[in-house]
């Protein structure tokens, strides 16, 4: 490569945020970078579906490249997004609303079908006391509450791990924000020490499944450590709610403090198949909420159809189909740890996400555009959402895909690391 020019290949998520200023350089040069790689025909990123996502999707990368892959890359993890009963309900309710809401829920965008979907939750979680505020994203569900519940001069305390809607929500609250180490109930207990005696309203924030790693919150013992120090907690179950926990309820249900938190976070985009989340508080703070968080005052209420869809995708959830689905998503997840985990670097996962640690960011385009053309599509995450030099791939195993689709995807991918040399190095027995 000549000197002064950048491999296109280089690419880092900062890559471009070096010269933010008045004539958008940065944005003229992320193009020139995007068309660089279209040329050289390997963007793989944001390839169009043609259907569902289903285990096996037909995508049109944006060259025009058709392709027909084992989809490891979407978080429709009990396959309800898809299920006939969940789309005749949404039908129903899309005949019977027409396509939006077309209000705030506060003004005049609250429907019957919202009223049906909060009382279907707080009937699956079993909370009394507790009410429920729907929002239109997950994201917005952590920025609006975390912005409506703290404020200047007090504090929230996040795990190192946490997702970016938790992080700008706590920078939104102007609160002073604190980190604890991944999962660390010590360190917590260390940071919230250091906050002294006088440190008005804490509000500890963690997840049920962290999405980078796939690994649980260490929610039975950090919640009773918040606790003991007088803080509340939010438990984000963004991808655990309906798949962790015994009935479905999340890793606070397997955790056995379910009934302890604060503020439990929940998204639809996941397992319920659709788009939109709540959180489920105490009845007179889920109520503050819907008129204190202003992504959810200032915008438009979730659409009728997508509101129905979700309210059947938790009843199948909540019977014993959902067991059923729950149990294989499982089992699913546990042949494809199998199957990689002497050959790549999967981590610490126990649960239906599965990352392949490939390491250095240089490859991800490469990488993806290569699985993409052996049939296998993943979900990327690197830096800034994990530590430099740890890209990975993130497989999302659903309850629908098979063990052939799995085995398929697991010799792709470990063909994948002896090409890109991430491979494990074999152990001499
Ligand atoms: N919380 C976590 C832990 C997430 O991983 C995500 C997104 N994947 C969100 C919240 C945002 O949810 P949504 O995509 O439903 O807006």
């Amino acid at each position: 490569m000549p000197p002064g020019e950048t491999d296109i290949y280089e690419y880092t998520y900062d890559m471009f945020l070096s010269s933010i200023e008045g004539e958008q350089s940065e944005a003229t040069r992320f193009s020139e970078w995007m068309d660089a790689v279209e040329a050289d025909g390997r963007y793989a990123f944001e390839a169009l579906r043609q259907g569902a996502q289903r285990p096996e999707v037909e995508v049109v990368r944006t060259s025009g490249l058709a392709l027909r892959l084992v989809n490891l890359a979407s978080y429709n993890y009990l396959g309800l997004g898809y299920h006939p009963v969940v789309i005749e309900a949404a039908q129903a309710a899309l005949a019977r609303y027409g396509l939006g809401a077309a209000s705030s829920p506060v003004i005049a965008g609250t429907l019957q079908v919202h009223k049906d979907l909060e009382a279907s939750l707080l009937d699956f979680l079993g909370l009394p006391g507790r009410g429920v505020s729907l929002f239109s994203s997950g994201y917005g569900v952590n920025t609006g509450t975390l912005a409506a519940v703290v404020k200047r001069r007090h504090h929230v305390v996040v795990d190192r791990s946490a997702h970016m809607s938790i992080l700008e929500g706590a920078q939104l609250s102007r609160a002073s924000v604190h980190y604890f180490n991944h999962n660390d109930a010590a360190d917590l207990e260390a940071v919230l020490e250091g906050l002294g005696p006088d440190s008005g309203r804490v509000l500890v924030c963690t997840e049920g499944v962290f999405s980078a790693d796939g690994d649980l919150g260490n929610l039975g013992a950090i919640v009773p450590v918040a606790k003991r120090f007088g803080a509340q907690v939010l438990v984000d179950e963004a991808h655990s709610f309906l798949v962790a926990g015994p009935g479905g309820r999340g890793v606070c249900e397997e955790h056995g403090v379910l009934d302890q938190v604060d503020y439990l976070v929940v998204t639809f985009s996941k397992a319920l198949g659709g788009v939109g989340g709540a959180v489920i508080a105490k009845r007179e703070v889920a109520r503050y909420i819907n008129w204190y968080a202003r992504c959810r005052m200032f915008s438009c209420a979730i659409d009728p159809a997508v509101t129905a869809g979700v309210t059947a995708a938790l009843r199948i959830g909540a019977g014993p189909e959902g067991a059923e689905r729950r149990r294989r998503v499982v089992e699913n997840a546990a042949l494809l740890r199998r199957l990689l985990s002497p050959q790549v670097l999967v981590g610490r996962t126990e649960s239906w996400i599965v990352p392949v640690i490939y390491g250095e960011e240089r490859l991800t385009l490469k990488l993806c555009d290569w699985l993409q053309r052996e049939g296998i599509d993943g979900s990327v995450m690197e830096f800034p959402a994990v530590p430099v030099s740890e890209a990975r791939l993130r497989l999302f195993v659903t309850a629908d895909h098979t063990a052939e689709q799995l085995s398929r995807a697991a010799e792709v991918i470990i063909r994948a690391a002896h090409h890109f040399g991430f491979a494990r190095p074999a152990t001499t027995a």
